[in-house]
């Protein structure tokens, strides 16, 4: 099932996508397995879709395709390297990522997104993938510049609008680790990768960061980018395309 989250009016909600229409339900992220309907349905192209979830907080992870790795000549980390996007940073499909002034590089990153369902605290990898709701689309921007100068991932990638997700949360996903992730820069493709290269699986990754902090429902993990990272202009569009999930489109703008 594909859950979004759109806007209609003043009001916002989660729905089921159900070709053109989308069925409203409740709050995913509380209850039981089965999503309660409240009976309403919209046509798709009627809403606004919005980020599928307001995560409360963004964890990334740094380095984990070897390709990437090599591409900036960085040694494959023993442990996941760990960073936080705020929750400002999310922006939903079609949104404009606004370059600020800070920076004169801004890379795109496509990504795998990890939706969690359930408050997760200690939780083994066996158990891990039972505390996620849903996979969807990441763009881990980057202010490449910052990035090493500061040696602050977070300052370099933490910028208002710096977090496209969406347009779904797919719940169908028979095995993360076997998925293929592209990124397209004004359509052509510049970024193309199978999960099976991730250095640490997503089940790895809930483990090890569930160890440290507690996950709340609607919190995201993006699970790294692989190699053909480069730079966005003003005026490009980038789009990932994640195999069984669907695709993230949004346009750039200079701010102001
Ligand atoms: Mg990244």
């Amino acid at each position: 099932m594909r859950i979004v989250r759109f806007q209609y009016g003043s009001e916002t909600g989660y729905g089921l996508l159900e070709e053109e229409e989308i069925a409203e339900i409740g709050s995913p992220f509380v209850g039981g397995e089965e999503f309660l309907k409240t009976g309403r349905r919209f046509p798709r192209a009627g809403v606004r879709i919005l980020a599928p979830c307001t995560p409360s907080k963004v964890l990334c992870i740094g380095l984990n395709y070897r390709g990437h790795a090599q591409e900036l000549k960085l040694p494959l980390p023993d442990k996941p390297v760990l960073f936080m996007k705020p929750s400002t940073a999310v922006i939903g499909p079609e949104e404009t990522i606004i370059f600020p002034p800070a920076s004169r590089r801004v890379d795109y990153e496509a990504e795998l997104g990890v939706v969690i369902r359930r408050p997760a605290k200690n939780v083994p990898q066996e158990k891990a993938l039972d505390y996620v709701l849903g996979y969807t689309c990441a763009n881990d921007v980057t202010a490449r510049d910052l990035q090493s100068p500061t040696g602050q991932w977070t300052y370099a990638k933490g910028f208002d609008t710096f977090c496209p997700l969406g347009p779904w949360i797919e719940t169908e996903v028979d095995d993360p680790e076997k998925l293929q992730v592209k990124g397209y820069l004004n359509g052509k493709l510049v970024q193309s990768a199978s999960t099976a290269e991730h250095i640490f699986p997503v089940a790895e990754l809930i483990a090890f960061i569930s160890a440290c902090m507690t996950l709340l429902p609607g919190d995201v993990i993006i699970t790294g980018t692989p190699s053909g990272i480069g730079p966005l202009q003003p005026g490009d569009r980038f789009t990932v395309e994640i195999e069984a999930i669907g695709r993230l489109s949004n346009p750039c703008a200079g701010e102001g």
